[in-house]
This record gives C-alpha cells, sequence and structure tokens, in this order.
C-alpha cells in the first residue's frame, strides 16, 4: 500500500492561512492520534486488475476502479461495507462493472446482482439514474465529469435520484480524488462525544468546520475519513465504546456516555 505523503506529515506544518481557534487544534489532534494508532487506511477499496474483490489498496489508479468506486458509493448506502462488497463481487463476476453494462443492464436484472447490499430495488434505479446522466451528458468520454469545478461536480451529483450529501462527497473525493470532506455518522458521533459539536449539527455545518481548519489536501481528506470509520467501528461504538483503550481518551470529554467496555 503506498502512503499519502501528507498522511504522514504532521498537520502543524500544513497550517492554512488566517484560521484560528479550538475546532483546528482539536480537528488536528484528532487526526494526527487516529493515523498514528491505526496507520494508513488505503482508502478507497477497488478491485485490483484481474481480482474478483475490492482491496484496500490505495484507491482507484484507473477509470474502470473510478467507476467501481461511484458504484460502491451508492451499494454501502445504509449498509455495511460487506454488504456492498458483496454486491460489486457479484456485477464483477458478470463483467457488468464497467460503464456500458451498466448502461445496458435492465434495472431489474442489476436489482438481482446487487442484492447483498439491501434496499436493491432503489439501488439498482439510482445507478441507473446516475449512469444515464452520465452517459446523456458526456457520452462515453464520461470521465471528464471528473475533470468539472468541484461545486459544480457536487450540485450534479445532489441532482440525481437517491444521492445525498455523504454519497456526493464519497464520489467526489475518493472517485475523483478532489477535494471535499466526508461527514457520516461516525464523525457525528465521535466528534459530539468528544465535545466540540452539538449532537443534531447539520452535515453542512459540520462539513465547513473541517474545511475550514484543514489544508485542502484530496489526500488528508481521504485519510481522515477511512480513520474516523475505523474508529467510529472499533472503539467509539455507538453502546459501550472502548474508551480505556482509545487513542483519544486524553483529550475526550466523553459526552452523552454511559456504559464503557474494554
Ligand atoms: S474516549 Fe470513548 S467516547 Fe471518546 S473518542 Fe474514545 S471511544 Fe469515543
Amino acid at each position: 500500500m503506498s502512503t499519502p505523503d501528507i498522511a504522514v506529515k504532521k498537520l502543524s506544518k500544513l497550517e492554512p492561512k488566517g484560521v484560528m481557534g479550538n475546532d483546528r487544534k482539536i480537528i488536528r489532534e484528532v487526526y494526527e492520534r487516529l493515523l498514528a494508532f491505526y496507520g494508513p487506511q488505503g482508502w478507497w477499496p477497488v478491485t485490483p486488475p484481474g481480482g474478483r474483490s475490492p482491496v484496500y489498496s490505495g484507491g482507484p489508479t484507473n477509470a474502470s476502479q473510478r467507476l467501481e468506486v461511484m458504484i460502491g458509493a451508492v451499494l454501502t448506502q445504509n449498509t455495511s461495507w460487506n454488504g456492498a462488497r458483496k454486491a460489486l463481487e457479484n456485477l464483477s463476476s458478470q463483467n457488468g462493472l464497467d460503464f456500458q453494462s451498466l448502461l445496458e443492464i435492465p434495472e431489474e436484472k442489476l436489482g438481482l446482482f446487487i442484492r447483498p447490499s439491501g434496499y436493491f430495488n432503489q439501488k439498482a434505479r439510482r445507478i441507473k439514474s446516475f449512469i444515464s446522466f452520465l452517459n446523456e451528458r458526456y457520452g462515453a468520454d464520461w470521465e471528464r465529469f471528473f475533470a468539472e469545478p468541484v461545486s459544480q461536480m457536487r450540485r450534479m451529483l445532489l441532482g440525481l435520484y437517491g444521492i445525498g450529501p455523504e454519497t456526493a462527497d464519497s464520489i467526489i473525493l475518493y472517485a475523483a480524488g478532489r477535494v471535499s470532506f466526508v461527514i457520516d455518522s461516525y464523525t457525528k458521533r465521535i466528534f459530539y462525544r468528544l465535545g466540540i459539536t452539538r449532537g443534531d449539527i447539520p452535515y453542512e455545518e459540520l462539513k465547513q468546520r473541517f474545511e475550514k481548519v484543514l489544508p485542502a489536501e484530496s489526500e488528508l481528506y481521504n485519510e481522515y475519513h477511512a480513520l474516523v470509520v475505523i474508529h467510529g467501528k472499533e472503539r467509539c461504538t455507538a453502546r459501550e465504546p472502548k474508551c480505556e483503550c482509545c487513542p483519544l481518551e486524553q483529550i475526550c470529554v466523553r459526552r452523552g456516555i454511559n456504559r464503557l467496555s474494554c
């Protein structure tokens, strides 16, 4: 796995201009602690050439893998990565993970292949709608989508059927490799417990707080979100978080926690 240079640099050496305050200190310290504890995560998982299953190898490096990330971002909505991974393996085994195949496959048949991801009829519709949009706007040269300005790319994604902010930002960051911080339920939970956000903070507000204090580097955003996810899954779990073996224990107020385990 290649390690993004920025992921191992001290964030204090990457000062953004004119931004001060508590957010900057905590958001940066959380990143450094999580990276030191878990190490680089190699997101987003993609299927290597000739492979059958997505692996964490540092993200997409070609058009086919970027398409796979876009489809994976829809498949993992409201489900674990495990279900999305099985759906991608099914598609891959049927040679269905390329643009033309996804354009041609009937929605019902696509739904059968992606059944392990849950909500498969809705997700089949979302994928077909996304692929049709790319085809109508860019044709066979659909990768031009990734060269659009980020704000425009985001606006277009949010206008598509079933694409919300988390999916849109995941596509921009992990498929296009552009700068857009991804927020998810783990981010909200962890930063609420740390004591720096409200529990009901809106998506856009929290996203802006990260983007204001972090250098605008896609490799950094990539690694940060991946670290938040592993931390939310392995230690800062919804019930009985493992605070006593947590790399953030010294800086966490543990807001709203009743039961612990370790
Ligand atoms: S100390 Fe506990 S509540 Fe705070 S981040 Fe760690 S696991 Fe979560």
